[in-house]
């Protein structure tokens, strides 16, 4: 790859994030391109975001119809995509009333004011909001909060007030750190940053079922592992239960940027001025967001998305069988994590690129796949056998 973007690159940026060695400059479908032309079979997907895989007919078309016609005016006005978009998503949801916004981040943080006002109003002044340990909810102040990673939030104190954290998985938890203060119980239905943490399939009814008996909200953060991403169009519904409040974004967009978040009636508090955006919900974001969203029902995605992931399932778990350093594999549908006995996550991601395969390090011992929701079992069976040609590698400690 070329040097000077390199160079450049750490002359002008926070030095925030570590990149891959790589820069790539195009993609097809589950596929994407180098600038010397080496090709990579993608499983991150821009972190679950490009749900309908790289320039999909269907998403370059919504986004360059739309360019031409009219991009962003404001909400001062009406537009039409970000009203029919609202109308797909509470359908397929069961939810109320929805506000738009840019990412995940201004998504949770749209739930938790909600949460902040509910409380004033309906539950005398409770604002507590009870979170999980291994949780993500994004990097604005008040969602740093809510995440859990240690380091993410320590540079930053004080902090936003009256997060109360328990560890996942475990309703007594929640129901111990429930008081007069609490307003609302925010989790991911199944943890992505976390490290791909999928729950006993009776903790989410229990907490419903808790938030009612207790009188407080029940908010999902859907950003990674919804918009069909585990195998049903949102990931609480794998679960059988409805929730108050929910936050939607990567996947929505099909590698556009969106967020959402969406409460039902009987707790959507937020009224004339309470909250606002310049960009959220733009005629641009909004049909890409409601011609993926309306492609991933109409073609039921998720169901499709369930098969490959079982396919992907029993791949992994033969993998697991022959490959000792593989400690345990987890996930639904097309999200998965594949945990190993040493810290060689970051090694393995950067076997994989040489071998041609995007794959993320989610923790130092875990290695994440999240492809786009269209790709093939073929293509899934391609990354399985580079994963194992990797660990084959580190095994036989000569990854060189
Ligand atoms: C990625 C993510 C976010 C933050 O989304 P951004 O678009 O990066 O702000 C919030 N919650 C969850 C569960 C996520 O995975």
């Amino acid at each position: 790859m070329s040097e000077n973007w390199v160079e450049l690159e750490s002359r002008y940026f926070f030095p925030v994030g570590k990149r891959l060695p790589v820069t790539l400059v195009k993609g097809q479908g589950s596929r994407v391109w180098d600038e010397d032309g080496r090709e990579y079979l993608d499983c991150v997907a821009g972190i679950a975001a490009v749900s309908l895989g790289h320039c999909h007919p269907e998403v370059v078309k919504a986004v360059q119809e739309q360019a031409a016609s009219l991009m962003h005016v404001s909400n001062y006005y009406y537009t039409v995509p970000q009203i029919k978009l609202a109308q797909l998503l509470c359908e397929h949801t069961g939810m109320d009333k929805v506000f738009f916004c840019n990412s995940g981040a201004e998504a949770v943080e749209g739930c938790i004011k909600l949460a902040r006002k509910w409380g004033k109003e309906k539950r005398d002044g409770a604002f507590e909001i009870i979170v999980a340990e291994d949780a993500f909810h994004g990097r604005t102040l008040a969602t740093v909060t809510a995440t859990a990673t240690e380091k993410y939030r320590a540079p930053f104190t004080p902090l936003v007030e009256g997060f109360v954290r328990v560890p996942f998985n475990d309703v007594e938890a929640i129901k111990r750190a429930t008081t007069g203060k609490t307003a609302a119980v925010l989790l991911e239905p199944i943890q992505g940053e976390g490290g791909v943490i999928v729950p006993d399939d009776d903790y989410l009814p229990q907490v419903r079922a808790w938030c009612d008996e207790a009188g407080i909200l029940l908010m999902a953060d859907e950003v990674q592992v919804g918009v069909g991403r585990v195998g049903a169009l949102f990931a609480h519904q794998l679960y059988g239960i409805e929730v108050d409040v929910m936050a939607v974004a990567k996947g929505l967009g099909g590698g556009f940027p969106i967020g959402a978040f969406l409460a039902k009636d009987h707790c959507a508090v937020l009224g004339l001025g309470d909250h606002g955006t310049t960009f959220g919900g733009n005629p641009l974001a909004a049909h890409v967001g409601y011609t993926v969203l309306k492609h991933i029902i109409e073609n039921d995605l998720s169901a499709q998305v369930a098969k490959k992931g079982e396919h992907l399932e029993r791949r992994l778990h033969s993998l697991a069988d022959r490959h000792s350093m593989v400690k345990e594999v987890r996930g639904r549908g097309l999200l998965w994590a594949i945990e190993l006995d040493r810290a060689a996550a970051e090694e393995a991601v950067l076997l994989c690129l040489e071998e041609g395969l995007l794959a993320n390090n989610v923790k130092p011992t875990a290695l994440r796949l999240m492809p786009p929701l269209t790709i093939t079992e073929e293509e899934l069976d391609r990354a399985v056998e580079i994963v194992e040609r990797v660990l084959g590698r580190i095994e036989s400690g000569t990854p060189k």
